[in-house]
């Protein structure tokens, strides 16, 4: 057996709050860009169609100095 993972005592993304973060997602019909909150429903605002894509969005990592 040979282990080179090392665990510091943390447990990996289990920290993440859940901030109220707008979902940006791509319109089927019209392909305009919806920023859509988690509780609002899946629609879009410029010609009211209802089947969006959801874009892939780039997730800020940030790190903590110790
Ligand atoms: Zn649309």
């Amino acid at each position: 057996m040979n282990s080179q993972t090392q665990y510091n005592g943390q447990q990996p993304m289990m920290g993440i709050k859940n901030n109220v973060v707008q979902m940006s997602y791509q319109c089927a019909s019209c392909s305009k860009a919806n920023d859509i909150k988690p509780r609002e429903p899946i629609r879009c605002r410029d010609c009211g169609h209802r089947i969006l894509y959801k874009k892939r969005t780039k997730r800020m990592v940030q790190f903590e100095a110790r």
